[in-house]
């Protein structure tokens, strides 16, 4: 009986997960420098969690099911609503700004295409408890160190959907007309949004895109209107530290984001090559959240990589993401050596962690030609052949896949050769 994995979802063979671990690592590191800690939170939530906030294109496409205790639960669909829950629960009494950020993954039902999986994963970041341009642009900054690090090239495109939903607000177009307003622009079904309005300014404002004098261009557009000119002096002071920090980006007052719950600056970080799915990362301020989960306002800024789509775009882009793992082969020859075998492989393990390379220990008894052909086979360096004689003297025979050579010495200088 063949069964195949479900629509939208993929296997990861061992040289993908090697790749997609390393990637991951190199990330995590990342915002370890910077003093975020991880978090996690169930795969699965109470439904409501994320219909309160995350927009209607979430909302849509959300695993939902009764448990067998009447229970209407979800397979999260993203995160940041989780961490709004555990911070509302659990760590609203921490030191603020309190820097968090999680890793896994997350479930939409999504017409499956490259790049686009009803089960995808993200890692993510959010700083809670901080207002102000300082916080956004820290989210921005580490986005991009993240991306620099991994040797990626991409395009940053910074909006504000204050300013837009602030311009509605003063047109009267407000409540569900206003998110749907939102959720047209950020699938950029532009068409359909001028059936819902045909506002000059507002047509205006969503077409400029450009660099920093983009945003004298919305300055003056906005004259009159209050509120949405606050919010473009904000987008301003934002977009002048990250000039003076030496980020690159583009302003683009068209970015709405489907996420119904931001509240500030929302920017998205694109890069070439990955054909109609090409952002790789979405993120903004949200500074109702928490409160509405019943914790104290706490303002917050986050952001998600589209994890797949990093791991996609660097194999695109042609980035090398690490160097091949060594892998060593310690093969008893007779029944005799099995027991020094496993001691000997132990032995280097120990003395070889942290190293990276992998001490194997041949398990099936075949003959040693055979096993050299495995080793040559599957791409191992080194072969440790320990039969009787080197039981007895307490050695093992190190063999150089590559070169062909062998030395009988010491386990400790066999270590040693390996570390070389
Ligand atoms: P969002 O949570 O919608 O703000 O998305 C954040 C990032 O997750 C996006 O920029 C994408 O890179 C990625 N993403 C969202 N949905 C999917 C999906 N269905 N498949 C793969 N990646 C996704």
């Amino acid at each position: 009986m063949k069964i195949e994995n479900p629509k939208g979802t993929r296997d990861f063979t061992p040289p993908e997960m090697s790749q997609r671990k390393r990637v991951e690592d190199a990330v995590k590191k990342v915002l370890d420098s910077f003093g975020y800690e991880e978090v996690s939170t169930p795969i699965f939530e109470y439904a409501e969690l994320f219909e309160v906030k995350s927009g209607s294109d979430i909302k849509e496409r959300m695993y939902v099911f009764d448990d067998k205790g009447g229970r209407k639960l979800c397979l999260r669909p993203e995160l940041t609503a989780s961490v709004c829950r555990m911070y509302a629960n659990e760590l609203k009494n921490s030191p603020k700004p309190l820097r968090l950020y999680y890793s896994g993954p997350m479930f939409r039902y999504e017409e499956p295409q490259r790049g686009r999986y009803r089960e995808f994963y993200q890692i993510g970041v959010e700083l809670l408890g901080a207002c102000g341009a300082m916080a956004d642009a820290e989210a921005v900054c580490l986005a991009c160190e993240c991306l620099e690090t991994l040797g990626l090239k991409y395009r940053l495109e910074l909006g504000s959907i204050k300013i837009l939903r602030g311009l509605l607000g003063e047109l009267d177009i407000s409540g569900a007309k206003q998110d749907k307003v939102i959720a047209l622009l950020d699938e950029g079904r532009r068409d359909e949004l001028k059936e819902l309005t045909d506002d000059e300014t507002l047509l205006t404002l969503i077409g400029l895109k450009g660099g920093v004098e983009e945003i004298e261009k919305a300055r003056k557009l906005l004259e009159g209107f209050d509120e949405p000119l606050k919010a473009v002096e904000e987008l301003g002071e934002i977009a002048g530290i990250l000039d003076g920090a030496g980020v690159s980006f583009t302003v683009d007052f068209s970015i709405a984001r489907g996420l119904e719950y931001y509240t500030g600056l929302v920017f998205e970080v694109r890069v070439e090559g990955l054909g109609a799915q090409n952002q790789i990362c979405g993120g903004g301020r949200y500074d109702n959240l928490v409160e509405l989960f019943g914790g104290p306002a706490t303002p917050a800024v986050g952001f998600a990589f589209g994890f797949d789509r990093v791991c996609e775009a660097l194999k695109e882009q042609g980035v090398k993401t690490g160097e091949v793992e060594e892998t060593v082969i310690v093969a008893p020859v007779g029944e005799d050596a099995c027991g020094y075998a496993l001691q000997a492989a132990g032995f280097l393990r120990r003395e070889l962690s942290g190293s990276g390379i992998k001490v194997k220990t041949e398990i099936t008894g075949r003959k040693l030609k055979k096993v050299l052909e495995y080793a040559s086979d599957s791409g191992a360096g080194f072969v440790v052949i320990v039969g009787g004689k080197e039981k007895d003297e307490n050695t093992v025979t190190l063999r150089d896949m590559k070169a062909k050579t062998q030395e009988t010495i010491s386990v400790s200088e066999a270590a040693e050769r390996l570390l070389d």
